[in-house]
């Protein structure tokens, strides 16, 4: 018969015993990524007519797309385009050569990868990912050379095929995969619209699911910046990440040296339920979807941003801990990390306010990035805010340090909890002393690293010391009290020691404050402070703060005056009592009491009171 001997039959030559196996065994994942592969087929097969169109001044001047349809009663999935099409021959060496000579060694050695998913595309494997979920897999193209004749393939999952001649009458490739009982879900347009989303939603031609197109074929990171609104930029992140708030900024990268780099990155406001330790880029090739999980690509202390990557000379058929160390990536990594670094310096410099509203959400990522990564440290260090106590909200290390030279030359006082170190702060502010606020959890190292990088800077928390901008030198209230200086303050010294008897890890020293209102505070030395709280985060227990700090007892402070009256005229009893009232509230701001302490304290404020109430 005639149509039989037009049909040719062979053998797939391929040198492993039947591929068909192993890929349905091995691409055991994730089936759904057939569709990814037909389409970027269909995508280049387009690109390539585009080509040749110019190239050979072909006129053709039709609607390029790409046509998904479904027969659910005959149980296929056609994947049809209008692009460059094959003839018999380009079908044998296209489709049955495959690549697959070295398909055994390419199992053998990427077996253990990660993410296979990753890579078929990348090995030519793709048209016959198919074979994942099809029983029987048919071409039907038509050249886009005149003259040429269809030819129709089919093969049915085993190594052998059958190629004839065919009546197409429209150019282009239709692939027709009848589907294997386990893969009828390709049937279900919704699922079908999902993947295409997942996978396809970039991609440069239309792509129809039943007439519908489905994508978005300019996708804004293709696009150049300078005609890009911000609107769009934010509607773009809403389509990226349908259920997060709006994004705080972003960078548009758009890199043709030493190698291809589009995208764009956005700084997430990150929430409460937001994975920092997951990356959340997503990474595409030639606008086709490749993964959301390629923590390499950025540099660990950015993970928190989103957005999207083309990187399409990236050799992704290769392992996890190759890519990481693969220089090409490498410096991607340092790309990203300086345009961070250049879009922080832009926005510190254009405005300050609109730069300190976002600067509570990226301090963290900003601060720890510069303890990682030294040449990020270095463009962004002046552009670090920090919250003061001063009237203005925000201020930068170097202005706080200019401002202050004067007065306590490269000291920089801080404090990290407003609401127990409010006693001190008060103080300060009363004598227009300025303290920055050091609250966050990174706050501490950061605090080292900022004196290990500025040299001769120290920094001090506001109750480790009083500083001697919050002491009266004028001693005319002293001689009042018909001593000198150190006579007075010996004796309230002297007095308080001896009414507070032996308390735990406690001296007292006397100063006269410029603010009168406070009696007494704790100060607790700023080393060995530091080195306690060092040692208990990193689990090592080493004794309470509290285990050694002087208690400061203010000399111009009323009360103080009287405790030394009363226990000069034998009203020790009375005067104890205060003078344990004041160490107990000096206490309490620095932890909280125990049921005894706390009844003692109680009964004694109502004596005091009554005391109050007598005189
Ligand atoms: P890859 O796309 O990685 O080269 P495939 O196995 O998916 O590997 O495809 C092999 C070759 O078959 C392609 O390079 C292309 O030349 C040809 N081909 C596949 N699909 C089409 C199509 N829809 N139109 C034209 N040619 C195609």
């Amino acid at each position: 018969m005639a149509a039989d001997q037009k049909t040719e039959k062979g053998t797939i030559s391929i040198h492993t015993e039947n591929i068909f196996p192993i890929i349905k065994k091995w691409l055991y994942s994730d089936h759904e990524i057939f569709l990814r592969e037909l389409v970027s087929n269909a995508v280049d097969a387009i690109h390539k007519l585009q080509h040749v169109n110019v190239i050979e001044s072909l006129k053709i001047s039709d609607e390029y797309a790409i046509d998904i349809h479904v027969d659910k009663d005959a149980g296929t999935l056609t994947v049809k385009d209008n692009g460059i099409g094959m003839n018999a021959e380009e079908i044998r060496k296209y489709i049955n050569q495959i690549a697959f000579s070295s398909a055994e060694e390419f199992v053998q050695k990427f077996k253990d990868l990660e993410d296979k998913n990753q890579i078929i595309g990348h090995f030519g494997l793709g048209f016959y990912s198919s074979f994942m979920v099809a029983d029987q897999v048919e071409i039907r193209s038509l050249s886009y050379r005149s003259n040429a004749i269809g030819a129709h393939w089919r093969c049915d999952g085993t190594t052998t095929y059958t190629l004839e001649e065919c009546a197409k009458s429209d150019r282009g490739t239709e692939v027709v995969l009848h589907l294997n009982a386990d893969s009828k879900e390709f049937l279900e347009p919704a699922r079908l619209q999902d993947i295409l989303k997942k996978y396809c939603n970039f991609l440069p031609v239309a792509i129809r699911l039943d007439g519908e197109v489905v994508n978005d074929r300019n996708p804004l990171w293709t696009r150049a910046a300078s005609e890009i609104k911000e609107e769009e930029y934010v509607e773009f992140y809403r389509k990226l990440y349908p259920f997060s708030d709006d994004p705080l900024f972003w960078i548009h990268l758009n890199i043709d040296f030493p190698f291809h780099l589009k995208g764009i990155l956005y700084f997430p406001r990150i929430s409460t339920e937001f994975d920092i330790s997951k990356s959340h880029i997503k990474l595409f090739c030639n606008q086709v979807f490749v993964s959301d999980n390629c923590p390499e690509l950025i540099p660990e202390f950015l993970t928190p941003l989103q957005g999207c990557l083309d990187a399409p000379d990236l050799p992704l058929n290769v392992s996890r801990s190759y890519l990481q160390n693969e220089p090409q990536v490498r410096k991607i990594r340092e790309v990203i990390s300086g345009r961070v670094a250049s879009k922080i310096v832009d926005l510190a410099k254009k405005d300050r306010e609109a730069f300190g509203k976002v600067w509570d959400d990226i301090h963290t990522f900003v601060k720890y990035g510069m303890m990682r990564d030294d040449k990020f440290s270095d463009k962004v260090k002046d552009q670090v805010l920090f919250r003061t106590s001063a009237e203005m909200k925000y201020t930068t290390l170097p202005e706080y340090l200019e401002r202050n030279k004067e007065r306590h030359e490269k000291k920089v006082f801080y404090a990290n909890d407003e609401a127990a170190q409010a006693t001190y702060l008060k103080l300060f502010k009363s004598q227009g002393l300025e303290a920055l606020i050091l609250d966050a959890l990174i706050d501490s190292h950061f605090i080292q690293f900022l004196e290990m990088k500025n040299q001769g800077v120290s920094f001090e928390r506001v109750d480790a010391d009083v500083t001697q901008n919050l002491i009266e030198h004028d001693q005319a209230g002293k001689i009042v009290e018909g001593a000198d200086q150190k006579t007075a303050d010996e004796k309230i010294k002297e007095a308080f020691s001896e009414l507070l008897g032996e308390k735990k890890g406690m001296s007292v020293r006397v100063e006269s404050l410029k603010d009168s209102s406070v009696p007494a505070m704790l100060l607790l030395a700023e080393h060995s402070r530091r080195f306690k709280e060092m040692t208990r985060m990193m689990g090592r227990e080493m004794g309470d703060a509290l285990d050694e700090f002087t208690l400061l007892v203010n000399f111009t402070n009323p009360v103080v005056k009287k405790i030394r009256r009363m226990k000069d005229e034998g009203r020790t009893e009375d005067a104890r009592l205060l003078a344990e009232q004041i160490h107990d509230l000096a206490m309490l701001t620095h932890k909280s009491f125990s049921k005894e302490q706390m009844e003692a304290f109680l009964e004694r404020s109502n004596k005091i009171l009554e005391m109050a109430g007598k005189e």
